[in-house]
C-alpha cells in the first residue's frame, strides 16, 4: 500500500509548500495592491498602452471575476482582467495586467515555449485524468505495466509544468522591461512589481517540485 511515511512526508511537503506560496502571493499581491502608481493608470489603461506598444492592438481587454483568475487567452486572443486588476491603479494591477500582456507578445511573436506549452494542453489534460485510474487498476490487478503507464502518463504532466516555468518567467521579463523600460514605473515601483511577479512564479515553482517529488516516489512505490 501506498500509505507509508515517505507517503505522509510526500504530503506534508506538499501542503506547506502550496499553501506557503500562496500565501506569499496572495500577501506580496495586496501589499503592492495598497500602492498606488504614480502614473495613475488602471491595470486595464497600462495592458492598453503596453499591448499598443508592441502592436497588438486588434488584442481585446475583458474583466473576469474573482481574484488572480487574470489570463491571456490565446485561441480569442483576449486578455482577461480580474477585477481589482482591470480597475485598479496600484503597482499589483500594472504588474498582473502587463504579465498577461507578455503572454499575448508571446503569442503574437511565435515564442516557442509558449507554442510548445499549448500543444501539450489536450494530451496533457487527458493525461492527468487518466493517470490515478491507470496507477489504482494496475495495483488493482496486479500489473506491472499498468503502473509503469501511469508514471509515464504522469511524468507528462510534469513535463508540461516544467514547459510552463520559462513561459512564465519570460512574460513577467517582457512585463518588468515595458514598466521600466518606457519610464513607466519609477524604480521602487518596480521593484514592487518584480516581487508581484517573483512570487507569482514561485507557485508554479513549487507546483512543479512537488510533482518531481510525487514522481520519485511513484518510481520508488514502482520498483517495490
Ligand atoms: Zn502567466
Amino acid at each position: 500500500m501506498p500509505f507509508d511515511m515517505s507517503y505522509l512526508m510526500l504530503i506534508l511537503v506538499t501542503l506547506v509548500l502550496g499553501f506557503g506560496t500562496q500565501a506569499y502571493i496572495k500577501h506580496t499581491y495586496r501589499k503592492w495592491g495598497k500602492v498606488p502608481i504614480s502614473l495613475g493608470l488602471t491595470g486595464a489603461q497600462a495592458a492598453r498602452r503596453m499591448l499598443d506598444a508592441n502592436g497588438l492592438s486588434h488584442v481585446a481587454i475583458e474583466r473576469v471575476g474573482g481574484e488572480l483568475t487574470d489570463h491571456f487567452d490565446p485561441r480569442t486572443n483576449v486578455v482577461a482582467l480580474s477585477e481589482a486588476v482591470y480597475g485598479g491603479t496600484s503597482v499589483s494591477a500594472s504588474a498582473i495586467a502587463c504579465h498577461e500582456c507578455g503572454h499575448a507578445v508571446q503569442h503574437a511573436r511565435g515564442y516557442v515555449p509558449a507554442k510548445l506549452r499549448g500543444a501539450l494542453v489536450p494530451p496533457v489534460n487527458l493525461a492527468s485524468n487518466l493517470w490515478m485510474f491507470v496507477l489504482i487498476a494496475g495495483i488493482f490487478l496486479q500489473m506491472v505495466g499498468m503502473i509503469y503507464l501511469a508514471v509515464i502518463l504522469y511524468a507528462a504532466v510534469i513535463v508540461f509544468q516544467l514547459v510552463t516555468l520559462p513561459v512564465e518567467f519570460d512574460a513577467s521579463r517582457r512585463a518588468l522591461a515595458y514598466l521600466n523600460g518606457h519610464g513607466f514605473l519609477p524604480s521602487a515601483e518596480t521593484g514592487g512589481a518584480r516581487a508581484v511577479l517573483t512570487s507569482a512564479a514561485l507557485t508554479y515553482v513549487a507546483a512543479a517540485l512537488v510533482s518531481v517529488l510525487q514522481l520519485v516516489y511513484l518510481l520508488g512505490f514502482t520498483r517495490r
